[in-house]
């Protein structure tokens, strides 16, 4: 059984010139303890997808239809308080700017034995204790002294292994974290992602890892989902996805990893930009960009298709053998 289910997932903004679709028929799941990535360029719609998961979505932003379940059990739809009991307990977040996940009045300490005491059934000294053994494995050297600094006095990687042990601290079943090395150094950004995937997986936490970026996902993940423009345009086991891109917008992905680039140069670099919401073209919303469109393309928009072991919403993967010829 799947941990969580997206199913249909449909967010809208409604505005004065009308109702914009950020989100439009997103369904995937992740597995107990597995690791999703979920890539794109920025406005794809990853932040609204994880957003929508963790139940904060900025008003006026709404999910129109579609459900979200924990364990079988829907989660969309619950008011706010047994919501933020759900997002401290069984889904951990974590952001992009540490800042914003931790109070910079209070110690690192005092929030996280907050964390573990209104979730866990330990008393003050219990929950410094395993606070404690936290920051440890999360990296924090002397934490029995640190666990009593605010944050402020943490460099921006140590404050986001902080932050990855509060979102730990009461032993959560699914991890989102959204961008979370973005806004550090490049030179420690590697750390925290090991970091993040290997803590997660000796607790058997599940993570849902959004990024822009390919790299990360193909040294994290196990699955990966790639959104395009509020849809998810392929989804599968992460090697597949990497070594057999089946859609067009994947494999211009592929080109912005280093590694790969060398040979390629730019060639496969996508030109243009993701279309904004309110333009958001008729039929593939890829076809401005992509150098396969045809006429149907244009016309009429393609769902998520079997294509090997991923699946694709591209119309040549219709056709397995024009496929072969025309992507790989
Ligand atoms: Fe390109 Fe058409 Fe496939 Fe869209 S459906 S990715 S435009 S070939
Ligand atoms: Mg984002």
């Amino acid at each position: 059984m799947s941990l969580l289910d997206v199913q249909n997932l449909v967010v809208e903004f409604p505005g004065r010139k009308g109702t914009l679709r950020a989100l439009d028929d997103v369904s995937f799941s992740i597995a107990p303890g597995e690791i999703l990535g979920v890539v794109g360029e920025s406005g794809a719609g990853k932040s609204l997808t994880g957003a929508s998961i963790i139940g904060l979505l900025e008003p006026p932003g709404r999910i129109a239809s579609g459900q979200i379940l924990l364990n079988g059990e829907r989660i969309d739809n619950l008011p706010n308080q047994k919501m933020r009991h759900i997002r401290g307990r069984r889904i951990g977040a974590i952001f992009q700017d540490p800042l914003t996940s931790l109070n910079p009045l209070y110690t690192v300490g005092r929030q996280l034995i907050e964390t573990i005491t209104t979730h866990l059934p330990l008393n003050a000294a219990q929950a410094r204790d395993r606070a404690i053994s936290l920051l440890k494995d999360t990296g924090i050297p002397a934490a029995e002294q640190r666990i009593d600094h605010y944050p402020h006095q943490f460099s921006g990687g140590m404050r986001q292994r902080v932050v990855i042990a509060l979102a730990l601290a009461a032993e959560p079943e699914l991890i989102v974290a959204d961008e979370p090395t973005t806004a550090l150094d490049v030179s420690i950004q590697a750390q925290i992602i090991t970091l993040l995937k290997n803590i997660c997986r000796s607790r058997g936490a599940a993570v849902m890892l959004i990024t822009h970026d390919m790299g990360v996902i193909a040294e994290t993940c196990d699955r990966v989902a790639v959104m395009y423009a509020g849809r998810i345009a392929e989804i599968g086991p992460v090697h597949e996805v990497i070594n057999h891109p089946a859609h067009p917008y994947t494999a211009g992905l592929m080109a912005s990893i280093p590694d790969m680039q060398e040979e390629r140069e730019r060639l496969n670099q996508i030109d243009g930009a993701m279309p904004r919401l309110n333009a958001i073209p008729k039929g593939c919303a890829f076809n401005p960009r992509c150098q396969y469109a045809f006429d149907r393309c244009r016309v009429e928009r393609p769902d998520l298709l079997p294509a090997g072991a991923t699946q694709a919403a591209c119309w040549l993967r219709e056709d397995a053998a024009v496929a072969a010829g025309a992507i790989a």
